[in-house]
């Protein structure tokens, strides 16, 4: 049997780190075993829903570069694959549950339900949910009730007295009394709308979905959906349930712990492929000592039993660390691609927003090999390549002062760079090497104290990407008019 599994979001919310490491998983499986992965919108909830989280879903997709075989977007056998435009095939088997007895009609209003809650909890009654009310109605007296027009729900009714198994894939067996099951949940509410969990069941049923991986909050709904499949005579998809993400405390991963939307993770300058490498690694492990992956190869070793029982914790160091290297390995092109937003808001080119000339389109893309090694977020690279983009200030005399140094030495060492500028800014680092060398021999100075002031007059800090590479890209008359300036005052 050919495997089709989904992600299905709800968009009541922003993609979350949880939501994509859900879909990740899914799409991963269904590669790995030649399967489909569909998309499927779950908006039943009309007060929660909302088109701005459809959106975030479609760029936070597009962003990550990963994509569905079937969904509303691409369309496929089975569409919609919204479940807002499905209403009446929900309503038509909330309908085939009546007339099998498995649900019923339920005409109490919101007030009663909520004076039950509350009279309960003033009684500290460990019962909650509904307490089962219509339930013994007579079907006639409840389809004439409906019939006149009488607004009401539709409740599964929940086989008491008996027991549900289901094999989690990950969990093994998990065993449920019915009579500890949410007591008789809608199923259709009076709007006629269906509640997620008779949509999820039928569409689940309808879509041939074969596994069914999702977050383990919904662990607890699994055996109420085990429940619709039986009274439906269906059968189950394979659920596993994947492992909890925490944060480092050991509590769920929350916004009290740092970002956790993708959109966050975007805008803070993580590359979207460190992204999804990392979260790959949470919860699951391929192979012992190998952490960077691509999607390519997690899909060719992709199976159940490389997902782990134990809850994964989400490490923002550890995700810097990935993103880092990602950024190490990225090609000039690319890596300027995705800085350039960045380098737009800190109005590298001359103002915010400003876009670079052509001259300024290839400094960019020619600089990326000077921060490559030096920025663990694509937010870092701005402000570290801004003295090639517009002369710093000169700064204070002190910072010219090598160690142990003069602000005398200092000028002495600049003086004495001068001539070299033109060699320094054409050739290649093991050349510029063999001359500063030599100049330092002569004048007996050492390399570093040479460098020091040099590299302030260049760079306008202490501390920059790498002279030389920064030499080559101002070119020799800059750097000379560079030297010069701040010649004037040391
Ligand atoms: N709509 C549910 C959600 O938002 C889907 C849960 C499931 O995968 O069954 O996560």
């Amino acid at each position: 049997m050919k495997t089709r599994v989904r992600y299905a979001p709800s968009p009541t919310g922003l993609q979350h780190i949880g939501g994509i490491r859900t879909a990740l998983f899914n799409c991963l499986y269904a590669r790995a075993t030649g399967g489909t992965f569909a998309l499927r919108l779950e908006d039943t909830d009309r007060t929660r829903c909302d088109d701005a989280f459809v959106k975030n879903l479609y760029d936070t997709f597009d962003w990550l570069g990963f994509r569905w075989d079937e969904g509303p977007d691409v369309g496929g056998a089975f569409a919609p694959y919204v479940q807002s435009e499905r209403s009446a095939l929900y309503q038509r088997y909330a309908r085939e549950l009546l007339d099998k007895g498995a649900a019923y009609r339920c005409f109490c209003s919101g007030e009663r339900l909520e004076a039950v809650r509350k009279e309960r909890e003033a009684a500290k009654s460990p019962l909650t949910g509904y307490d089962r009310q219509c339930r013994s109605l007579k079907a006639e007296e409840a389809e004439a009730r409906a019939n006149a027009g009488e607004s009401h729900t539709i409740r599964l009714k929940i086989p008491l007295g008996e027991r549900t198994v289901f094999h989690d894939a990950l969990l093994g067996d998990v065993e449920w009394k019915n009579d500890d099951v949410n007591p008789d949940p809608v199923l259709l509410k009076s709007d006629g709308f269906p509640t997620y969990h008779l949509a999820n069941i039928v569409d689940d049923h309808l879509m041939e979905i074969t596994h069914v991986l999702r977050a383990q909050e919904w662990l607890s709904s699994t055996p109420l959906h085990i429940i619709l499949y039986r009274v439906f005579g269906w059968e189950p998809p394979v659920f596993c349930h994947l492992p909890m993400v925490m944060g480092q405390d050991g509590k769920k991963l929350s916004k009290r712990h740092g970002a956790t939307s993708i959109d966050e993770f975007r805008k803070g300058g993580y590359l979207p492929d460190a992204l999804l490498n990392y979260v790959a690694l949470l919860g699951a492990s391929y192979e012992e000592g190998r952490e960077i992956w691509t999607l390519d190869d997690l899909a060719k070793r992709f199976s159940l039993d490389k997902i782990n029982k134990a809850p994964a914790v989400f490490d923002y160091r550890k995700l810097a660390w990935f993103n880092a290297e990602y950024i190490k390995a990225a090609g000039n092109e690319e890596l300027a691609v995705r800085a350039l937003p960045f380098a737009l808001d800190a109005g590298l080119f001359g103002g915010a927003g400003r876009p670079p000339d052509s001259g300024q389109k290839a400094l960019f893309v020619n600089a990326m090999p000077l921060v490559k090694e030096r920025a663990a977020l694509l937010t870092e690279i701005p402000a570290k390549l801004a003295y090639l983009f517009a002369a710093p200030p000169v700064p204070d005399k002190q910072e010219f002062i090598p160690k142990k140094g003069s602000i005398e030495d200092a000028r002495v060492s600049l003086e004495r760079a001068l001539p070299l500028v033109a060699a320094l800014a054409t050739g290649d680092d093991a050349g510029a090497e063999v001359l500063v060398k030599a100049a330092c021999e002569k004048s007996a100075v050492k390399i570093g104290d040479f460098l020091m002031p040099l590299r302030v007059a260049i760079t306008g800090s202490r501390v920059s990407p790498p002279l030389f590479g920064s030499m080559r890209l101002l070119g020799a008359d800059e750097c000379a008019a560079r030297i010069k300036r701040a010649l004037e005052s040391c």
